[in-house]
């Protein structure tokens, strides 16, 4: 890739603009990048194609590992492109800097779909903190969206905070659920439940399909006593079979059915200004840490605080206010 011929940010923008999905590959590797002067260069190439953003419907997918993600985005990608839509296929994994594999990683995964022109998948920077790895996601699909893609999918695995990080950065969130052993509702995170537009149960094929519809029942009560996750809204619980395809039309139906119901009423809008502005705040807060941390007398005290409270010799709370006070007194200095 360094050997590659540099391009100046004009050429990323036209390339964008063109949908040479090339150029939109090396524009997503930019922002992927640590380096500064990459970092820089992607904020250029971002604020220039800002007015050709916002144009696509944003869904993020979520479930356990084995629930059926890549299938279902391969069975939905594969009928979206049909209907002339182009979707780009996008992950929140940080877990694969970890472990090494990658969700989206595995060429293997949504085969036929991968090979359509009309689709543009992309694995999960490796970008280690969750805070990394949703930055870069979000503006990759920011780059998406100029480049013509009008569907985003964002893929995250149901561990951790991921759901949390995917659910700011799209419209409509879908759970993919599976059936277990007996007790449906058991370890599945109430919190999950919550930020969910849409529970499908998958695998409601062959032998499950009973199981699938019992479970669908269990979560249609479970979700009758929570506050929806969006306004104007009563999420959807339903039954699908990523395999065979059916339930797959009912499916987007929703997300069509939710963007125009939500929209009547100016929640997507609000939700999308929200979701900008927690954005900021978010970046804010990492600019800010970094710099603290980064802070030499902060540096010089920080280890000696750490042991501190960690025997209990003094509370957190002193701890980190006696850090910040060092923090301050050396920004006035300035
Ligand atoms: P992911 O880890 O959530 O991405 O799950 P995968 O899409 O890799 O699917 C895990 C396994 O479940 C694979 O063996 C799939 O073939 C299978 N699978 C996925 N969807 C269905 C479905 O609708 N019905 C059945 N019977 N199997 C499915």
């Amino acid at each position: 890739m360094s050997k590659r011929k540099k391009l100046h940010s004009k050429d990323y923008v036209k390339g964008i603009q063109e949908g040479d999905r090339t150029i939109l590959g090396r524009a997503i590797t930019l922002i992927e990048s640590n380096a500064p002067e990459h970092q820089q260069q992607a904020q250029e190439v971002l604020t220039t194609i800002m007015p050709l953003t916002g144009n696509a419907i944003r869904v993020g997918i979520t479930g356990v590992p084995g629930a059926g993600k890549s299938t279902l985005i391969e069975t939905l990608g594969l009928y979206l492109v049909d209907k002339d839509h182009k979707v780009a296929v996008l992950a929140v994994d940080p877990t694969s800097s970890i472990t090494g594999g990658s969700i989206l990683g595995d060429k293997t995964r949504m085969e036929n779909l991968s090979r359509h022109p009309d689709c543009f998948i992309r694995p999960s920077p490796s970008g280690g903190a969750l805070g990394g790895v949703a930055r870069k996601t979000r503006e990759s699909m920011l780059v998406c969206e100029a480049a013509g893609y009008d569907v985003i999918l964002v893929e995250t695995v149901g561990v951790g905070q991921n759901e949390i990080a995917v659910r700011a950065m799209v419209d409509f969130f879908l759970l993919l659920q599976i059936t277990g052993g007996g007790d449906e509702l058991q370890g599945i995170k109430k919190g999950v439940i919550e930020i969910a537009d849409a529970i499908f149960i998958n695998k409601a094929d062959g032998d499950n399909k009973e199981k699938a519809e019992v479970a669908r029942r269990e979560f249609m009560r479970a979700i009758h006593y929570l506050t929806p996750a969006t306004r104007g809204w009563q999420p959807i619980v339903a039954t699908c079979s990523a395999l065979t395809g059916e339930g797959i039309k009912e499916l987007w139906q929703t997300v069509l059915d939710f963007r125009e119901t939500v929209g009547k009423i100016g929640a997507l809008t609000d939700r999308r200004s929200q979701q900008a502005r927690e954005w900021m705040h978010a970046l804010l807060d990492e600019h800010l840490r970094r710099l603290f941390l980064k802070n030499p007398k902060v540096q010089h005290h920080l280890q000696e605080y750490e042991s501190s409270v960690m025997k209990g010799d003094i509370p957190a709370t002193s701890a980190a206010q006696k850090l910040f006070a060092l923090f301050e007194k050396s920004l006035e200095r300035l």
